[in-house]
């Protein structure tokens, strides 16, 4: 009986995922991974300021897949074949046990990546997966046996099956050594990036927080609600994460120049907050609004705001004219800020884009045109928000690439 091959390009959550799937199902398979530089696993690493976010508190297929911007209705059909509740009882089983924070992020109740590298190590070692570092794969050439993985310093392996875990690019020149495989490749944009606006006079309120915001791209129907921070150089937190992933390809089809309209406090509109003042210009007319936040806002946001109406703070609630209250409405419930470009390509957690999704089968994770060839994790057209939804992914493509593998190799020796 022939000894079949599985090689395994990129030592990253996907390619181990699958490696170890495969060889854990086949016991009979030959797996290798081969990771480019000298260390695997590094974005597990770092991630979640170096907890590892593993995965998120989210238990229906349908809400979870609609966390990610490109992918939800790929993801979706893999997801009843690996979802969070495997992923959290994977790990579980094997010593990892997960534990949830106030927003659903779940990270090792050991608190630290190094946990999660651990026993993805040793599973891989269990599992006798070969490991070949500091080996770039420069090609790969399907032909009637199989295919042929070519290293950069020309070394070959044969491989019956190939599984492309190789993370994402961030430009499509960077896919070029694929291009003998003629794949469709989704055009990579950033996704999860804060926005800029360097100079804004708001900056100066860096730290602050506006906890729950409504923030809108102008001339479209994306908006996003949540959290929103002020930094020194714009923009940040949950809610903008979220909306840059949600506008990705719209935001950078303008070259990143739009305006937000941010609600900072959800609970009013520019209606209800004019009314509320109505009342309070009847009731409570000696009382000055900078001593009357009745927003729940930060006070130095709501003071800067203040300003902005041209409310000083020797004005009462009786004094203001019809022109300064709509003026304080709409900068609190529909402030405008322009961005002007997107100054760096550095600070994305994700790409979005990459191997088209038209080329991929979701239940198998195989390519339509190269059977035998396999695709897991950000190298795909798929991405999540922030919040262990990019892992989560990891995790489901390479165990449904790792299982469909190691089920063609089982069924053929
Ligand atoms: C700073 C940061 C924080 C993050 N935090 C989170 C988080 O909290 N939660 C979350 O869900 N996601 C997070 N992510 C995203 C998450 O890390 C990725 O989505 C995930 O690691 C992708 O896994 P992957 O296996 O597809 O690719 P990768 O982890 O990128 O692994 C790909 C591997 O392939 C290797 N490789 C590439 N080309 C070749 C080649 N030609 N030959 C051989 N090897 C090659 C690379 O060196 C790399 O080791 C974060 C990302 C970053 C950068």
């Amino acid at each position: 009986m022939d000894q079949k091959t599985l090689v395994v390009i990129g030592g990253g959550a996907a390619g181990f995922f699958c490696a170890i799937t495969a060889a854990r199902l086949n016991p009979g398979l030959d797996v290798i991974i081969v990771e480019r530089t000298g260390k695997v696993l590094q974005k597990v690493k770092v991630s979640g300021g170096g907890r590892c976010n593993v995965t998120h508190a989210c238990f229906e297929i349908e809400d979870m897949a609609s966390r990610y911007p490109r992918g939800e209705r790929f993801i979706k059909k893999a997801f009843y074949q690996f979802f969070t509740t495997d992923t959290i009882e994977w790990f579980q089983s094997r010593g990892v046990a997960l534990k949830t924070e106030g927003d659903g992020r779940m990270f090792p109740q050991a608190n630290t990546s190094q946990a999660i590298i651990d026993c993805l190590t040793a599973e891989q070692h269990r599992h006798h997966v070969a490991l070949h570092l500091n080996k770039a794969v420069e090609k790969i050439v399907p032909s009637a046996n199989g295919f042929t993985v070519q290293y950069a310093n020309n070394e070959i392996l044969q491989a019956d099956f190939v599984m492309l875990a190789c993370g994402g690019f961030q430009k499509v020149a960077q896919f070029g050594w694929l291009a003998n495989l003629n794949l469709k490749i989704a055009e990579p944009v950033p996704s999860l990036f804060t926005f800029n606006f360097p100079k804004h006079p708001l900056n100066n309120l860096m730290g602050v927080v506006a906890s729950d915001a409504l923030v809108k791209i102008a001339g479209t129907k994306l908006s996003s609600q949540g959290p929103l921070l002020i930094t020194h150089w714009g923009l940040s937190g949950p809610a903008i994460l979220r909306l840059s992933a949600f506008a990705a390809r719209d935001l950078a089809k303008v070259d990143y120049h739009f305006t937000v309209i941010i609600n900072w406090s959800h609970g009013y509109t520019e209606q209800s907050f004019v009314q509320k003042v109505q009342s309070l210009r009847s009731n409570a007319g000696n009382q000055k609004p900078v001593n009357g936040n009745f927003t729940g806002l930060p006070s130095r946001l709501w003071e800067f705001m203040l300003v902005q109406a041209g409310i000083d703070d020797t004005k009462r609630w009786a004094d203001l004219q019809s022109v300064m209250v709509n003026k304080l409405a709409k900068c609190i419930c529909a402030y405008e800020m322009k961005a002007d470009g997107k100054t760096t390509f550095k600070e994305e957690f994700v790409t979005a884009g990459g191997i088209a999704l038209s080329e991929i089968d979701a239940n198998t994770m195989m390519s339509k045109q190269h059977p035998g060839l396999y695709f897991g994790g950000e190298i795909m057209d798929v991405d999540g928000i922030t919040g262990g939804y990019n892992f989560q992914h990891a995790w489901t493509s390479g165990y449904v690439a790792g299982k469909h593998i190691a089920d063609e190799s089982g069924a053929s020796m």
